[in-house]
């Protein structure tokens, strides 16, 4: 059996030396920026429940959150419409791929908060009366879970507004099914700006542990959302956050998560933790490959399995 080791000492630097010479895996090629990144960058970070925050190398390398931002403006979706956005938006795992063309039969929703066309309309359903407003609104939230303010990578939110060809037809097809209310552009506009938001993997760790703790930071001692809107948002994340590689990801790591382009994932374990990876090449569905090691190697050895009794060797 492994040992389960205590978070407050486990040694990271190890765990990141362990994952560091895989090789598998592509950068994301979307936008120049994203294409750019550095393959070699590789980090972990842990946030306790008492705000001691634990990281290897590279954790304090900024990125762009991309779409582990999602689980966030879920967050203050739910925040601002007090709880109507649940009305707005469904809450099944696709089984597809994030950028998937497609909104539930019958209701012209969209899926699930977690793929683009779910945080297309959850970043539409913050207050603010127009683009700029709502931009304004999810930057001052995500400074809240982050516990400091947050600077934009202006080239990115540029190039993903003006790339993202994708995002612009999923936008159009919800506002023909008259789910979404501003307009396509408005709605590509500040998505594009939240997933630009630059983050590092101490701080996406400090996020993580928000909502793993109820919506409370941990650092700040801020409230940033209720309790139930921390649930229901770190739930959907169990059931969604790694798009079609949730399943797989269930059973090998088990803990509720969001993966992202840029190589991040977040993770929340409710009550313990939260934890952020960082490595750009990404698997088939969109995951970082170190970061997925990584995780599963935590879990394990940390005993934070949801579904694990006691502690369990990885199936062969
Ligand atoms: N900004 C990216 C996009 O919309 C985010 C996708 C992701 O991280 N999976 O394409």
């Amino acid at each position: 059996m492994t040992e389960i080791s205590d978070p407050r000492h486990y040694d990271l630097e190890a765990l990141r030396a362990r994952v560091r010479t895989e090789r598998g895996g592509e950068v994301d090629d979307s936008i120049p920026q994203l294409a750019n990144a550095d393959p070699d960058l590789c980090g972990v970070a842990l946030c306790l429940p008492d705000g001691t925050v634990r990281a290897s190398a590279d954790s304090r390398v900024a990125f762009s959150v991309q779409s582990a931002v999602k689980p966030f403006l879920f967050a203050l979706a739910l925040l601002d419409t007090d709880g109507e956005a649940l009305e707005r938006v469904g809450i099944e795992p696709t089984g597809e791929s994030f950028d998937a063309i497609k909104l539930e039969s019958g209701t012209g929703r969209p899926p699930n908060p977690m793929v683009n066309a779910g945080a297309l309309l959850t970043a539409s359903l913050v207050d603010g009366s127009d683009a700029e407003a709502r931009s304004h609104r999810i930057a001052r939230g995500l400074a809240a879970f982050a516990g400091r303010e947050l600077e934009v990578d202006e080239d990115v939110a540029h190039n993903e507004h003006l790339l993202g060809d994708r995002n612009h037809a999923l936008a159009h097809l919800m506002r023909a099914e008259g789910t979404l209310t501003p307009s396509a552009d408005d709605a590509v506009a500040v998505y594009a700006r939240a997933c630009a938001t630059l983050v590092d993997a101490e701080t996406l760790a400090v996020m993580g542990a928000t909502l793993a703790l109820g919506g409370v930071n941990p650092r700040t001692g801020e409230r940033t959302v209720p309790a139930r809107v921390a649930r229901d948002v770190v739930s959907v994340m169990a059931t969604c956050g790694v798009y079609d590689g949730s399943g797989r990801w269930m059973r090998a790591v088990g803990i509720p998560a969001k993966s992202s382009v840029s190589g991040a994932i977040v993770l929340a374990v409710p009550g313990r933790l939260g934890a952020a990876v960082i490595s750009p090449p990404l698997d088939a569905q969109g995951t970082s490959v170190r970061g997925h090691l990584m995780s599963e190697a935590l879990s394990e050895e940390l005993g934070v399995h949801s579904f694990a009794v006691g502690s369990v060797r990885p199936t062969p």
